[in-house]
């Protein structure tokens, strides 16, 4: 039955073999019988119940036929339809308006269809010589089949029960000859088996209609649904693109903002050196020269940090920024940082205090880091500090976590407002660029600082309260050195003994304006000075002047460079100490000058007094 069947509906309908169907049964084995049951339970009603009144109708009409065929069975005939069948039927029917019909409807039409067929069978066993019962049997079957909505499988049962109900009847009690009984068999059997194989087509189809749909909702509803995604996707990416475009239009902002800024800030200390300086070739007396050589200078030196802060930025966009690793004690760093801020104005008058918290003891404090990296990054936070803290204290310090170390300047100033505390880490970007003009700044500070301490593998972030302060946090991972690279000596700067008469300095400098400055520099030192043009004309002094107690040695210079020149010279006199003067914005110069052997080294351009502090510590180191 089943690869008849399916052979017989894959050829009329490609596909319809994916329904997954009982064969005998024909219900669905994948889980939709229930619902199908449903609904071919609704869609039948109207026509079950139609079928059921015709039929009473129908089954009582015939009545008509006894009064004239058999009018002395009448009674009997009667007592048959009105008594037996058509209340069966009515009943029926009657029960289709109650909600539990539907668990038994089958059942019921099934055994109404057995009952009409008996029904006729008892007329046909009173009646054996009659056709027109024979007729009647035959409507049952069809009415059965394809009128009532029985199922395939419940009008077969019930249709071959008929059959049976028949045959029984016809044998046993009708005494009517064997040929009319095989003669009646050839009908029934041929009505059964088209109504079987009709009544299976037809519910296979409907079934396959009920598939179909169901299928068909289905791909509806994934269409729908992707229609849906899609509908969002377009709208999530509408507000992407919307955002992205703010975002231009913001750092555009940023960008003219931060243009419009740096111009101030450069034309400002350029402002002042130049009038300054031409002020200075009118000045008066000693003290208004003074004054005004310190502006130009202090004018100078933010022209320099601003310039610097500039070329890191191109590096970090780039990204050429590179770490330059060596050991250091971390005390000393941070009392460099914090050295540069105790002749602060604020700190003269009283009004600020700095606080250095050192959490390592000395010798302990060794780690291995890019020293200016982190010196910067903490020059720019306490500048910072003091730039927005007009009383109170600000403190610098660190403290040792499992494995990095947590560092902080904290200070009691104006404090962020919670929604710009992210935004001050991005460049160009001053928390108060619009709205609080007084505070001079590029906005760079903080993006530097932030992308040095990623850079080194950590982590930085501020804390603060509007009014009360901020502390700017930052981590880097602790990681102990053994030996400082350049040795630290603390200088007194009251009693530094800068009386150098007894000494010789070599100035390796192919600039005579940087060696005019040195020159001046040192001339209270009284210090007795070789200059020496290029790396090979110091290194013929060295060899030809046994005199000379030390080498500032500048990197960049024709003939043979500063690296080379001091390799030959610690060859020569490995305990002559070599001091490079490196220019700030070269990241591999200071390992550069490690690796020729050189003993310290000063960025260029450097503080006279700088400069006055290291070669007294490198004459002290050598007594
Ligand atoms: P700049 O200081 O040149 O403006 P920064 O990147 O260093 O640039 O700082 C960005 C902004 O962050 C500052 O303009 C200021 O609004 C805010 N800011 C930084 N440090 C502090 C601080 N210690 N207290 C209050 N505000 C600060």
């Amino acid at each position: 039955m089943n690869s008849l069947a399916s052979s017989l509906f894959k050829q009329r309908h490609n596909g319809a073999e994916e329904i997954d169907l009982n064969p005998f049964t024909l219900a669905f084995r994948d889980g939709r019988e229930p619902e199908f049951l449903n609904n071919y339970f609704k869609d039948s009603l109207l026509q079950f119940r139609t079928a059921f009144l015709l039929l009473i109708l129908l089954y009582g009409g015939f009545g008509f036929l006894d009064s004239i065929i058999v009018p002395e069975l009448k009674q009997y005939f009667y007592l048959i339809r009105f008594g037996i069948v058509i209340p069966v039927f009515l009943s029926v029917f009657i029960l289709s308006f109650f909600p539990f019909f539907q668990k038994y409807w089958q059942s019921l039409l099934l055994i109404s269809f057995v009952i009409a067929g008996t029904g006729i069978t008892l007329m046909l066993v009173a009646e054996p010589e009659n056709y027109a019962y024979y007729g009647g049997m035959m409507l049952i079957f069809s009415a059965g089949y394809f009128f009532i909505k029985l199922r395939f499988f419940y009008a077969t049962i019930a249709g071959w029960l008929t059959v049976i109900v028949y045959n029984i009847g016809a044998i046993f009690f009708s005494g009517s000859d064997m040929e009319l009984i095989l003669n009646n068999n050839f009908f029934y059997v041929a009505a059964n088996l088209i109504g079987m194989f009709a009544a299976y087509n037809i519910e296979y189809f409907a079934r396959r209609d009920f598939y179909l749909n169901q299928e068909l909702d289905e791909r509806k509803a994934e269409v729908e649904h992707a229609n849906q995604t899609l509908e969002k996707k377009v709208q999530e990416r509408t507000a992407q693109l919307r955002k992205a475009k703010e975002q231009a239009e913001q750092s555009d902002k940023l960008k003219s903002a931060f243009l419009a800024n740096m111009s101030h800030e450069i034309r400002t200390p350029m402002n002042g050196i130049l009038g300054f300086s031409q002020l200075l070739l009118e000045a008066e007396n000693e003290e208004e020269r003074k004054e005004f050589v310190e502006i130009i200078n202090k004018n100078g030196m933010h022209l320099l940090s601003l310039i610097n802060d500039i070329i890191d930025l191109s590096k970090i966009e780039v990204g050429m920024l590179n770490i330059q690793n060596s050991e250091f004690s971390l005390n000393h760093l941070i009392e460099e940082a914090s050295v540069l801020f105790r002749n602060n104005s604020k700190v003269q008058e009283g009004k600020i205090k700095l606080n250095i918290y050192k959490s390592l003891e000395e010798g302990d404090d060794v780690i291995i880091a890019d020293r200016t990296r982190l010196k910067q990054i903490f020059i720019n936070l306490i500048s910072n500090a003091f730039k927005f803290t007009n009383k109170g204290m600000v403190e610098v310090g660190y403290v040792l976590r499992t494995h990095s170390l947590l560092c902080y300047v904290k200070d009691t100033g104006v404090g962020i407002k919670e929604e710009d505390q992210e935004d001050i880490f991005n460049r160009f970007m001053q928390a108060n660029l619009t709205h609080r003009p007084e505070f001079e700044g590029a906005g760079l500070g903080l993006a530097i600082s932030e992308a040095f301490v990623q850079l080194m593998g950590g982590k930085i972030w501020v804390d603060s309260t509007p009014g009360e302060g901020s502390t700017f946090n930052f981590t880097i991972p602790f990681q102990q050195g053994t030996q400082p690279l350049f040795k630290y000596l603390k200088v007194d700067n009251t009693t530094m003994d800068t009386n150098w008469n007894n000494k010789v300095i070599l100035v390796a400098e192919d600039v005579s304006t940087n060696y005019l400055l040195i020159k001046t520099a040192l001339k209270k030192t009284n210090v007795g000075l070789v200059w020496a043009k290029n790396g090979q004309e110091a290194v013929d002094e060295c060899r030809k002047d046994q005199q000379i107690d030390l080498v500032l040695m500048d990197v960049r210079m024709p003939v043979m460079d500063g690296y080379e020149a001091t390799r030959q010279i610690k060859k020569m006199r490995p305990g002559l100490p070599v001091i490079t003067q490196t220019s700030y914005a070269m990241d591999g110069d200071r390992e550069e000058s490690i690796r020729a052997g050189c003993d310290d080294y000063i960025s260029k351009p450097f503080e006279i007094k700088d400069l006055m502090e290291m070669i007294a510590r490198h004459f002290h180191l050598e007594k």
